[in-house]
């Protein structure tokens, strides 16, 4: 069984997905933290996310057991993440890694920008999930100053509105909700109440 995942920055959805898979005994992968890995790859080789070959060589190069560092959660390198992911030749080098994934048994939860539509468009259930901007930007801002991380809620904001504008106009693989997909909006859910939601529409 495979289940896509779909929607913006902090709209709930890697919440979702983790609590999905452990219910449904699925392996769960955040698929936005190999575009992180790829982003602070560059970064930390003083490279420009922006430069297409550098940004290829990172993702080609990506050692999954990367994909645990607490580095990746930072807003300076999610900013990266979605420079690179705009790069053909990064998405074409992440793509194999996410579909081995998907179908290794018992299946898997994604969650990402293109799982329902690029990734896996055979999976058996779809969800884009999404939240007004203010609700995210928020929930980023809570985040970040839970960390630590010095950073105004005006910037949060700002960011996730360019990377929203940059994540939906990109050519490749688009951020769109699938054709199938169900829309959740979890800008007045709850945790558990999205969960509920989430699990009627794969039931249905
Ligand atoms: O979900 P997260 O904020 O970690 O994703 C970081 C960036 O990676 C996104 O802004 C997006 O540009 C990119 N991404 C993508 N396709 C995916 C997952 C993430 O383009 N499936």
């Amino acid at each position: 069984m495979i289940i896509a995942i779909d929607g913006p920055a902090a709209a709930g959805k890697g919440t979702l997905a983790r609590r999905l898979a452990e219910h449904l005994g699925l392996r769960h992968l955040d698929t936005g933290l190999l575009y992180r890995a790829t982003g602070l790859a560059v970064l930390e080789a003083g490279g420009d996310p922006a430069d297409a070959q550098a940004a290829a060589r990172a993702a080609q190069a990506l050692d999954p057991a990367r994909l645990a560092d607490p580095a990746l959660r930072s807003e300076r390198v999610g900013a990266a993440a979605s420079v690179v992911a705009a790069i053909p030749a990064v998405r074409a080098a992440l793509l194999d890694f996410q579909r081995d994934f998907a179908h290794r048994p018992p299946g898997a939860v994604l969650d990402g920008r293109d799982i329902g539509t690029v990734v896996c468009p055979e999976a058996d259930a779809k969800l884009f999930v999404t939240a007004s901007l203010e609700a995210r930007a928020e929930r980023r801002w809570k985040e970040a100053v839970a960390r630590g991380e010095p950073i105004s809620f005006a910037r949060i904001l700002a960011d996730m509105k360019e990377r929203d504008a940059r994540d939906a106009n990109r050519s490749l693989a688009p951020l769109i909700p699938a054709a199938d997909a169900t829309v959740i909006d979890t800008s007045a859910l709850d945790a558990d109440s999205a969960f509920a939601a989430a699990l009627a529409a794969i039931r249905d």
